[in-house]
């Protein structure tokens, strides 16, 4: 039987016109669901051949019938999923890995060092803040008092984002790059003499994501890193089987002592990928030809439908 003509499709947002360019260079036609108003990057990067609006992410479920009679191949990403984070199997996962990760404090009353206080469904890291004891988190939970929150150890070093791919087909894992995060006011802080820091009232950082700088590591911590890719997918295999397949990434902190830090996992594409959609360092040597996590994808959606597999990497 002759093979249907699949689409990709995905949320207008994110990392889409990724995926879309991704998806074209690998011949197939793409379809971008927006948000009413947020159509306009789409058609004007010749991104999607077709675009169904709709008024809010929520009406998803209406348009199903429409994608599946376009035999739409849905990608995840971050619109989807706003929030992954802090839940017991995501900690299980890293630590079953080996990884080392940030203390988590049940209660305010045990916070005895530096603590990042985070907002479960916080969408940018909107609303976080530092805190020293029970008394300054008292003081500056106040706004938020309503909120689902969890205290987690402030590791001090640089937050680096590795963005693995994993396909199930071969059993290969590849490093597709890394990225550091440009995040405001955190980032800008350092504009600001502490002098003036101290006399401003109220200045305290945030972490609302701006965008995503490309970062080539010490070459020296690849092997560190490419260990760390193949422990997540072994563990995950345990943890829920078939395992994790495709992107993911480990979202890390590197200590000066050379430590890594995992904080966070995202088992899907990431924004961290955008500044490559001409391929990163890793994807250059590897593959000699532009090769962005959203190609890398399609390669695998198009490998699996040659070897009639695609069950296997779809959910
Ligand atoms: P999501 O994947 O839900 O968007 P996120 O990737 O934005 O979450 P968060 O855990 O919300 O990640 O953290 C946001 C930012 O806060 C990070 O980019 C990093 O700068 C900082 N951060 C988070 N956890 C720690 C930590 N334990 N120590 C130091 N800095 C941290």
């Amino acid at each position: 039987m002759a093979q249907p003509k699949y689409r990709i499709a995905t949320i207008g947002s994110h990392s889409a016109l990724q995926i879309f360019k991704g998806a074209h260079d690998e011949g197939f036609e793409t379809i971008a669901v927006c948000k009413k108003g947020s159509e306009r990057p789409y058609k004007m990067f010749n991104a999607a051949d077709d675009v169904i609006t709709v008024n809010s992410y929520a009406d998803f479920p209406k348009i199903q019938g429409q994608l599946i009679k376009k035999n739409a191949i849905v990608i995840p990403h971050g619109s989807f999923v706003t929030y992954m984070g802090y839940e017991e199997v995501e900690r299980q996962w890293l630590k079953n890995a080996g990884f080392k990760v940030p203390l988590l404090f049940d209660r305010p009353k045990n916070i005895d060092r530096l603590v990042i206080v985070k907002f479960m469904g916080a969408e940018g890291g909107r609303g976080y803040f530092l805190a020293k004891d029970e008394k300054d988190f008292n003081k500056k939970i106040r706004p938020y008092r309503l909120k689902k929150y969890v205290i987690q150890e402030y590791i001090i070093g640089v937050p680096l984002f590795i963005h693995y791919f994993y396909s199930s087909l071969t059993n290969e894992i590849e490093i597709m790059g890394c990225d550091i995060r440009y995040e405001s006011n955190v980032d800008s802080l350092g504009r600001i003499s502490a002098r003036d820091q101290i006399v401003l009232p109220k200045i305290d950082p945030s972490y609302v994501i701006v965008g995503n700088i490309p970062v080539t590591v010490r070459e020296s911590f690849l092997p560190r890193l490419i260990e760390m890719g193949e422990k997540v997918v072994e563990v995950s295999k345990r943890l829920a089987p078939p395992g994790l397949f495709g992107p993911f990434c480990l979202e890390t902190i590197l200590t000066p002592e050379e430590e890594i830090f995992v904080f966070e996992i995202s088992a899907r594409i990431v924004a961290g990928t955008n500044p490559f959609i001409e391929g990163s360092p890793y994807t250059w040597l590897k593959y000699n030809k532009p090769m962005s996590t959203g190609r890398r994808i399609a390669i695998e959606i198009k490998n699996a439908i040659k070897m009639n597999q695609l069950k296997r990497i779809l959910h």
